[in-house]
């Protein structure tokens, strides 16, 4: 049978400080670059239980029957996110994603989210210990329609663009027991050239000693073809070993006018070929839509996994 011929990967352990960055495979060999098409999972979307997602099928030649796949997006092992304590013989996808699903896929749903603070520094964020996801991207790249995706309200997020909120660090508590932290939008196009490359200034200090901080979710336009500015910030990100997460937005935009003729999945696989030499293995990925809520409960059930790990260890 097909799944028995899975490879075992050793995964190992990742530290509190750093979960995803331990999480990742060990470069390629040749067990790990067999070329697959993964079944592209989704799950129940009232429940976010991952009991329904499907194993990967290994070598079979199938259509992707996924329209945003169509332009035969293949997987090799080495481009999988596998997060710790997880059997890659057992491998189920995240729909629109590399990231294989553990056993710490649960308690994804999102009751109650509110805003709690708005922080100049990191000193002054909220000390309950809880843990927490950043998102940051460009300006316009829709952090904040991700934002209200994620927790189903549709002007939540709308609290962090009020007048002086716009540079600070903004905490929302999500069921009283994690956070989804919205940074400041980064590459003005129209703010002189050293506002611009500040972003690192602001944020720096947040990313490097934030103890709590689980994952980064790095948010990049799949609409366009990829920025220097989105690059550079991947590029800091994994030089200073913070665990990321590149959210891929806007991936419902099929026009070609403008973009260079790329559909989204192009850019996408773009973006990870230049971002590739950056890091020791692939980062998670997730593509995401908030007009068609493509990935949200992705994004959920990958949060939920990091975090419940994170809580244990
Ligand atoms: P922010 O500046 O990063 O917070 O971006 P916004 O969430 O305010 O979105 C910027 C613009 O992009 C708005 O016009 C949104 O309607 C649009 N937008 C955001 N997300 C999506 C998406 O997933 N698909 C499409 N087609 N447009 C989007």
């Amino acid at each position: 049978m097909a799944l028995l011929r899975l490879p075992r990967i050793p995964i190992s352990l990742f530290s509190k400080q750093s979960p995803s960055r331990l999480s990742q495979n060990p470069k390629p060999n040749s067990l790990l670059t067999t070329t697959f098409r993964p079944l592209l999972t989704s799950f129940p979307k009232t429940t976010l239980s991952p009991a329904e997602a499907e194993p990967i099928p290994i070598g079979t030649p199938q259509v992707e029957s996924h329209e945003d796949f169509e332009t035969s997006l293949s997987l090799d092992m080495y481009k999988l996110f596998v997060p710790p304590e997880t059997e890659v013989s057992e491998a189920r996808i995240l729909k629109g994603s590399n990231i294989v699903l553990s056993k710490y896929a649960r308690d994804a749903q999102v009751g109650v989210s509110e805003f709690v603070k708005s922080s100049v520094r990191t000193q002054d964020c909220p000390s309950d210990g809880l843990p927490e996801f950043a998102l940051v991207g460009r300006s316009n790249v829709g952090k904040s329609s991700l934002l209200n995706s994620l927790v189903r309200r549709k002007r939540l997020a709308l609290i962090s663009k009020k007048p002086g909120k716009t540079q600070c660090i903004n905490h929302f508590r999500i069921n009283d027991s994690w956070y989804l932290v919205d940074l400041p939008g980064y590459g003005y196009a129209s703010a002189p050239q050293e506002l611009r490359t500040d972003w690192a200034k602001f944020t720096k200090d947040y990313f490097l000693s934030r103890s709590t901080l689980v994952s980064v979710f790095l948010l990049v336009d799949a609409s366009i073809p990829a920025k220097t500015i989105d690059l550079e910030y991947a590029s800091w990100l994994a030089e200073n070993q913070i665990p990321m997460t590149l959210i891929f937005t806007k991936c419902d935009k099929r026009k070609k006018k403008k973009n260079g003729g790329k559909r989204p999945e192009e850019n996408v696989n773009d973006f990870q070929e230049l971002v590739r030499g950056f890091f020791k293995s692939a980062p998670p990925w997730i593509m995401t839509s908030s007009v068609t809520n493509q990935g949200r409960d992705e994004i959920l059930l990958h949060m939920a996994q990091l975090r419940n790990y994170w809580l244990k260890h």
